[in-house]
């Protein structure tokens, strides 16, 4: 199955990807297209058809493509119900299954509110497309959410099985470790993980997907139970802490200042 679903990373504006979905008949999905001008050129260079725009969430660098799109290619274009998003005219909420039959493959959606009030994820076994919420080695900015809310969110991507992909909307993995590294000097898979990604950025590679293993393993975000990060979530707070929520705040906190 795996092997007859191609998954590419369309670069867009600064930093952004758009995840490009190809089936062996050639009918695409993109998730986040905030720009058209890659997605239709990639159409055109592959000779592919625009099967479904998948979103999620409202912030232009993912939605903003849309309409151009469309006036192109029609076609369903998936979103969280809880977000007013032009162009989506199949709205989501958490538990729904997204059959897209051009392409033969099935999303489950993920309510994951934080980042925005109603951020959605795609699932299927082995991938995860999370936009804003989960990144490399960090996570979304607490924009309309607070930090239980968000810790909720990165809890049920957490328990996910440790093999899935984790395709986040952001090359931000990098400046991401700088901070990870700060939390936890002595996580040696923070340091492999440094290396890694430097090898992947000089050869002109995106660092993402990862995993979510090794998320679990460098990512000081989903690691509120790391003894040394309690520890450092503490020395930021300058008072003991250990319940999870009040970790994740703190640590949040610190990456806003970092
Ligand atoms: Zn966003």
């Amino acid at each position: 199955m795996m092997n007859s679903l191609e998954i590419v990373a369309l670069p867009a504006f600064a930093d952004n990807y758009i995840w490009a979905l190809r089936a062996r008949g050639g009918a695409v999905a993109v998730v986040d297209p905030g720009d058209a001008a890659p997605v239709l050129a990639y159409l055109a260079a592959t000779g592919t058809q625009l099967a479904a725009i998948l979103v999620t969430h409202h912030h232009a660098d993912h939605c903003g493509g849309i309409d151009d799109l469309l006036a192109r290619h029609p076609a369903p274009v998936y979103g969280p119900a809880l977000e007013a998003i032009d162009g989506v005219d199949r709205p989501l909420a958490d538990g729904d299954q997204v059959a897209l039959a051009g392409l033969g493959i099935e999303f489950e959606v993920l309510a994951v509110p934080g980042h925005t009030r109603g951020h959605i994820a795609y699932y299927r076994r082995g991938m995860l497309f999370c936009g804003d919420t989960l990144f490399g080695a960090g996570c979304g900015r607490l924009f309309e959410g607070t930090a239980a809310t968000m810790h909720a969110s990165l809890a049920r991507i957490r328990a996910l099985p440790a093999d899935t992909q984790i395709y986040c909307a952001h090359e931000y993995t990098q400046a991401n470790l700088r901070f990870a590294a700060a939390v936890e000097p002595d996580n040696a898979a923070i340091r492999d993980r440094v290396a890694d990604t430097a090898q992947l950025r000089a050869a002109g590679r995106p660092s993402v997907p990862s995993t979510l293993a090794v998320e679990a393993a460098t990512n000081p975000f989903l690691r509120w139970d790391a003894p040394a990060v309690i520890a450092a979530a503490q020395a930021q707070l300058g008072r003991p802490a250990t319940d999870p929520i009040e970790i994740f705040a703190a640590v949040r906190e610190w990456k806003n200042r970092f």
